[in-house]
């Protein structure tokens, strides 16, 4: 079994854990694995493409925040507590950084952190590529999955916020000009200012010369399953989904691509997604983000769609058309939860390819 997902960041991470899990449950690896929960292997392989969205250079050293988290997670090395970043962090690197004024100082990277920024930047001033450093920053751990980037390319999203105090960017690159509308790192709008400034529109930049990085239309292409995590659908799987070739490389697999929704009672459970649909046209609710990705008979991107049970309307309201979607629990509370996700999720790719 091979299966190939599509994540963001901290969503992606619980769901990328579940479906590891589940995997080491229906096929597991008899010459690893203990037989206790969590430890056993699989012989399934998992491919995660991972949003590149979020990253950014801060402090001269590049961040690609939704890969580390994917890959502290899953290495059993993340602040469980605070839901991001490595476990037993201080930040005294960070306090020093603010007395020189370098970086901002309302985004604190931890010292464990900053150790892997710096690793990621020195292979980068190498020559190594940013989906290289990725494979060199994965043998550190078992994952038990491989992560590749999107792209190799960066294409860094912007935000255009409305700002009728704006006269132009602060740090100068960006597109305001006294119009009202002032542009911004995605993270700035995200961290700083906590998505409050109303988003008009995501931007990535370089997207035009951008490419999947290598492996992953392969990796699509030779799937049994390709499953869409729930992640921001805007600036997670959106970005993912806008680097040239990835679309395509998704209407052409055999295999069948199940959605997951991030939104549960019309209500994003983690995160502020709901800060980032409005500026799509997208309502914030289960069918709306499975309608917005589309169903492939129709040239969209899903032979399925899997929503949380208090959703089970918008499932029957798209099986009424003929779309395959279903209803499961999809509160990833634990490791159990999100097994019990993971396996709803690969039972119905097991029913879009048998429909
Ligand atoms: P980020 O990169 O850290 O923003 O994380 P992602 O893009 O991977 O995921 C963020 C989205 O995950 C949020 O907008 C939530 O809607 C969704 N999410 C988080 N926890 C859960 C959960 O337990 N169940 C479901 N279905 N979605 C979740
Ligand atoms: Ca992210």
């Amino acid at each position: 079994m091979r299966i190939t997902v599509l994540a963001g960041g901290v969503g992606g991470s619980r769901f990328v854990r579940g479906v590891r899990e589940e995997c080491a449950r229906r096929w597991p690896d008899p010459s690893t694995g203990s037989g206790r929960r969590g430890e056993g292997g699989t012989v399934a392989s998992v491919t995660v493409i991972v949003n590149t969205g979020d990253d950014i250079w801060l402090s001269g050293v590049r961040l690609m925040p939704d890969f580390d988290s994917l890959l502290y997670s899953l290495a059993g090395v993340n602040d469980t507590e605070r839901g991001w970043g490595r476990a037993g962090e201080t930040e005294r690197v960070s306090a020093e950084l603010r007395e020189w004024g370098v970086g901002w100082p309302w985004f604190t990277l931890g010292d464990l952190d900053l150790g892997t920024h710096l690793a990621r930047t020195a292979w980068l001033r190498d020559g190594l590529t940013p989906s290289q450093v990725g494979e060199r920053l994965q043998r550190r751990w078992p994952l038990g999955v491989r992560l590749i980037p999107a792209t190799d390319t960066e294409v860094d999203t912007h935000v255009l916020v409305a700002d009728p105090e704006a006269s132009g960017s602060e740090d100068g690159s960006g597109s305001g000009s006294g119009t009202g509308e002032r542009e911004m790192h995605f993270q700035e709008w995200w961290t700083r200012y906590r998505a409050t400034l109303p988003a008009l529109a995501f931007r990535q930049r370089n997207l035009a010369e951008a490419r999947p990085a290598p492996g992953v239309v392969e990796a699509i292409a030779d799937a049994d399953l390709v499953l869409i995590a729930p992640s921001n659908p805007v600036v997670s799987i959106g970005t993912i989904l806008a680097v040239p070739g990835m679309r395509e490389a998704l209407a052409a697999t055999a295999a069948p691509v199940v959605g997951v929704s991030p939104i549960i009672g019309g209500k994003v459970v983690r995160g502020m997604a709901d800060a980032c649909l409005p500026a799509i046209g997208v309502e914030t609710s289960a069918e709306a983000v499975g309608r917005h990705y589309g169903f492939r008979r129709d040239g969209g991107l899903l032979d399925a769609w899997l929503v949380d049970e208090t959703d089970a309307a918008a499932a029957a309201a798209l099986s009424a058309e003929g779309l395959l979607a279903a209803s499961a629990p999809l509160w990833m509370h634990d490791l159990d939860r999100s097994a019990d996700l993971a396996g709803a999720a690969i039972d119905l790719g097991t029913t879009a390819r048998s429909a």
